[in-house]
């Protein structure tokens, strides 16, 4: 597969912003650096942050087994996203492929950059329709957009599914593992190297904790990685968010315990929806969230936001009919919702 012919002619051809600290990159004590407009006095923030984020790199490397070159940091998995569409995307002339019921920001940033979104719908078991993919693409069609577990159905598709769209897919395919903590399918990352043309994001925002700091993850070959480096704004990253992200990337103990934690609630939380009257079916869970069919979507909705308990009401998704995604909370949180709708009428 010949990337580079994937290309935009304008990324191609483009030539990255080179910043302050791009030019010179050997911060040292006592070296005195005028060289960035930057204000002198000290504090924690004076200085712009390093635009290649490498020590939260090295410590993801570390943790993922990926090489610090084939990994991009965003300002959240939906920048990296965004950057996807920037490098490969024509406007006005490409199109990209979504698999709805899915996450709605691939169809927003499809908009936003003018592509033409062909959608094709998952089967009735939540699972990719490979053959229709491949009757639908053309030679404009650039990505594919899998989820994996999947927001909103909150499973994980089949394995020999994705492989056989990477392998017969002419374009990049993108597997959104935003939720991949919570699965027990292991990760492409484990085979990114097999596939010139896969794209895995991850964030920080879900099992991490720490979807206020902003901190999304991009892996796929070095050749991918560098166009996007070239696009990608140069301080995409703030100073803050990578202390913070460091800083937890440093104590994965605590979040495999909190993580093993929502997933003991995830299965507790199934067992008591399942013997509530109004629940019609609980779809298997490989996320941090349940998609749970009730009798009536809307009504059912208004009566938790009147107990204080605020749901995801995704009745009018494709496949999802009178249904309503309830994310994992605490212990506590949790009882409270079994409880209201043990009592709703
Ligand atoms: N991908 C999926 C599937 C999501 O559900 C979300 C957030 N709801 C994101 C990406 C966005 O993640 P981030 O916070 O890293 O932008």
């Amino acid at each position: 597969m010949n990337i580079n012919s994937l290309l935009r002619d304008n990324i191609r051809n483009l030539k990255a912003y080179s910043s302050a600290r791009d030019e010179y990159k050997d911060v040292t004590d006592g070296m005195v650096f005028i060289d960035a407009n930057e204000n002198p006095f000290v504090s924690d923030v004076n200085r712009y942050p390093d635009p290649q984020q490498t020590k939260v790199k090295e410590r993801i490397s570390e943790l993922k087994g990926i090489t610090a070159n084939q990994i991009l940091l965003g300002n959240g998995s939906d920048e990296v996203l965004d950057l996807i569409f920037r490098a490969f995307c024509e406007p006005h002339q490409d199109n990209v492929i979504t698999l709805p019921p899915t996450y709605g920001m691939y169809s927003v940033l499809a908009n936003l950059n003018a592509i033409e979104i062909k959608e094709v719908l998952l089967n009735f078991d939540f699972e990719p329709d490979v053959e229709r993919i491949l009757e639908v693409k053309n030679d404009n069609s650039k990505l594919v957009f899998i989820c994996s577990p999947n927001n909103p159905t909150a499973n994980n598709f089949q394995a020999e599914k994705i492989e056989k769209l990477i392998k017969s897919f002419n374009g990049i395919v993108v597997i959104d593992e935003a939720y991949i903590d919570f699965s027990k399918q292991e990760s492409w990352l484990s085979r990114l190297s097999e596939f010139p043309n896969l794209i895995i994001t991850q964030t920080l925002s879900k099992a991490y904790g720490l979807a206020g700091i902003r901190l999304g993850i991009c892996f796929a070959s070095e050749e991918i990685i560098t166009v996007l480096n070239k696009i990608k704004p140069p301080y995409n990253v703030n100073q803050l968010t990578q202390d913070k992200a460091l800083e937890r990337l440093n104590s994965i103990k605590e979040v495999e315990k909190e993580v093993s934690q929502i997933l003991k609630e995830r299965q507790r939380l199934i067992i008591a929806l399942e013997a509530i009257t109004i629940v019609e079916k609980v779809y298997p869970s490989d996320a941090n969230f349940l998609l749970v069919r009730v009798d009536d979507a809307n009504k059912r909705y208004q009566q938790l936001i009147e107990k204080g308990i605020v749901v995801r009401n995704r009745t009018n998704q494709p496949l999802c009919k009178n249904c309503l995604r309830f994310t994992i909370g605490t212990s506590v949180e949790n009882e409270k919702l079994i409880k209201s709708l043990k009592v709703l009428l």
